[in-house]
């Protein structure tokens, strides 16, 4: 059990959220509020499609608690190539990485990586567009968020590609042989709500074996509510049962979970501030 005076101490960073996907005009009293209450200083909000970036830099420019990224889901690559009009779509998604990243609200590229699991756009172009998110993390020394899912081994390659990268595997769902292959890459490895999930208990291993100063924790909001919201539409807010779950299962202070993510948080993306 957690003691009342350790709630008062306690804070927290969303790592990962997607504020655009919360109809964020009509609600961002409410969520804000509601972070605020459950402790929660600070938000990323992560792009998942170009397109849509400058909709999200206006909302981290509203308040100096968010910050954003720039990149293209690797489900989204398929999109967005269609929707561009030039034949050039590497050119395209560079230049706009590069030039987004000048923003100093912009403090990541990503998310990027690949999704074998629902294969909704072309393995080669998903592999092309990580390829240059990664290009321009190292070129311009910022953190990747990667979201891989049944990619473990492609993923893992191409990361070594470019061994002065450095970033996070988000929404972590692997085993603890990934985890390792992650931490041995120098990245952090980010849990989410599906910790608190009944039948994650081997994703409840993982927790136990990654070290509290190479982990963050993220709602994905609007996915993935996490117990005791389940089955309701997700919020950063909720980041406080992801780290409650963190605590629980490693034993420790809930306080101590806030502090040392928060300072990871801060030490990955570093130009946030
Ligand atoms: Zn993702
Ligand atoms: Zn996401």
């Amino acid at each position: 059990m957690q003691n009342l005076h350790d709630y008062k101490e306690i804070s927290l960073v969303d790592s990962h959220c997607h504020l655009n996907m919360l109809d964020w005009e009509n609600n961002k009293d409410s969520l804000l509020r509601q972070a605020q209450y459950q402790h929660i200083t600070h938000m990323l909000t992560v792009n998942v499609n170009p397109l849509e970036f400058a909709q999200l830099l206006e909302i981290a420019h509203q308040h100096a608690s968010i910050f954003c990224s720039v990149g293209l889901h690797p489900n989204n690559t398929n999109g967005y190539k269609g929707a561009i009009d030039t034949v050039d779509w590497h050119q395209s998604l560079y230049d706009i990485l590069v030039n987004s990243v000048e923003n100093p609200k912009v403090v990541a590229l990503g998310e990027t990586g690949l999704d074998y699991y629902y294969d909704k756009s072309e393995r080669k172009d998903q592999q092309d567009a990580f390829n240059i998110h990664l290009k321009v993390a190292v070129e311009k020394d910022l953190p990747v968020i990667i979201h891989t899912r049944d990619a473990d081994v492609d993923t893992v390659h191409m990361i070594k590609r470019f061994p002065e990268s450095r970033g996070v595997f988000h929404c972590f769902s692997g085993d603890v042989a990934f985890a390792k292959e992650a931490l041995d890459l120098g990245y952090l490895i980010s849990f989410s709500g599906i910790i608190t999930f009944k039948n994650a208990e081997s994703l409840r291993d993982v927790v136990k074996y990654v070290p509290l100063d190479r982990m963050l924790v993220e709602t994905d909001s609007p996915y993935l509510a996490p117990v005791p919201k389940r089955g309701k539409e997700n919020q950063p807010a909720n980041t406080l049962y992801v780290a409650e779950k963190v605590a629980e299962i490693k034993g420790i202070l809930l306080r101590e979970v806030g502090e040392q993510t928060t300072k990871n948080f801060f030490q990955l993306f570093n130009k946030a501030m």
